[in-house]
């Protein structure tokens, strides 16, 4: 689309081109959660949340999953554990130790107040970075009305840290010690001082809205919620941006699920069921 057709259907927007999906929408995902969780609890299955996994063993029936007050001994295990998939994989052997390590990434929003909500309709998105598809703020109406701004994408100093001043030592520790934050860091110094300088200075932040949003001020922005990414980073330093899924012995782990893995989240599904089928002989 050129400027005008943008005009027409973001009339707040500037850009000299654009493209429109006009099938694009937007669910709420915690519901999207619950509603799996019942299918699962329907079809005879149980959701167990608040145990923290420990420890994977196999033996020869099985594979022990660990928690700190139980035991199960499973056909198959599969693990989706996100901010701690590296360390979740490590538990059965080599799928997780050294191949690549979760590198935490922050991403905050802001809201914007309800007075300046019709500055946008749908979903804005600048155009993106093929070398950061991840970076790059946007707005998004959500469907209670309303509109985020943001992420933002900083290195965090706790995997589960979201606020500024959230550190784990143990986080931080793994973080610093892989040899491919450094690498990364020395190849794009100039992109992690750009993030970090928006993090911290709000004018900064407005001035990335302001290139295709000109009407959005400062003062029509408040600090809202904050998300961390789990983003895989390989020993080399390159930010793996595919789904990662290993199997291992009576293991299939999901190591990296990038966004959009929410979006894509019953294709990926499909692709692990279909393994899980001929890896467990279910
Ligand atoms: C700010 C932000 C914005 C995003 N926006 C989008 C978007 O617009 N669209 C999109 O598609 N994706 C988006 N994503 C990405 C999306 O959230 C992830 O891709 C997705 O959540 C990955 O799913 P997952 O199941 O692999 O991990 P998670 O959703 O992180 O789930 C992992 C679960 O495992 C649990 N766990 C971890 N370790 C253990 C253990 N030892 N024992 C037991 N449980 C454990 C955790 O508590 C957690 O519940 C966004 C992410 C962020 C941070």
């Amino acid at each position: 689309m050129g400027p005008e057709r943008i005009r027409e259907i973001e009339p707040h927007a500037a850009g000299l081109r654009g493209l429109w999906s006009p099938t694009t929408g937007i669910v709420d995902f915690r519901r999207v959660a619950l509603a799996l969780a019942e299918d699962v609890e329907g079809a005879g299955g149980s959701v167990l949340t608040g145990r923290e996994v420990l420890g994977l063993e196999e033996h020869r029936e099985g594979i022990v999953v660990r928690t700190a007050d139980d035991e199960t001994l499973a056909r198959g295990v599969v693990a989706c554990a996100g901010l701690q998939s590296d360390r979740v994989a490590a538990m059965t052997g080599g799928a997780g130790r050294d191949r690549v390590r979760i590198v935490p990434f922050r991403g905050d929003y802001y809201t914007l107040l309800r007075s300046a909500r019709h500055l946008v309709r749908g979903l804005l998105y600048p155009v993106p970075d093929a070398r950061f598809p991840f970076l790059g703020v946007h707005f998004t109406r959500r469907i209670d009305g309303e509109v985020w701004a943001g992420p933002n994408a900083v290195l965090a100093f706790a995997r589960e840290g979201y606020r500024r001043r959230d550190v784990d030592l143990r986080d931080l520790r793994a973080t610093l010690a892989w040899p491919g934050l450094w690498r990364l860091a020395g190849r794009y110094a100039r992109t992690g001082i750009a993030e970090t300088w928006r993090d911290w200075w709000k004018p900064a932040f407005v001035a990335q809205l302001g290139r295709y949003l000109p009407e959005v001020r400062s003062e029509d922005l408040v600090f809202g919620p904050s998300g961390v990414r789990a983003q895989a980073v390989t020993r080399r330093g390159e930010v793996v941006d595919d789904f990662d899924i290993v199997a291992e012995g009576r293991a299939i782990h999901v190591c990296n699920a990038p966004s959009p893995a929410a979006t894509s989240s019953l294709a990926i599904g499909s692709v692990v069921a279909a393994q899980a089928v001929e890896r467990f002989a279910l």
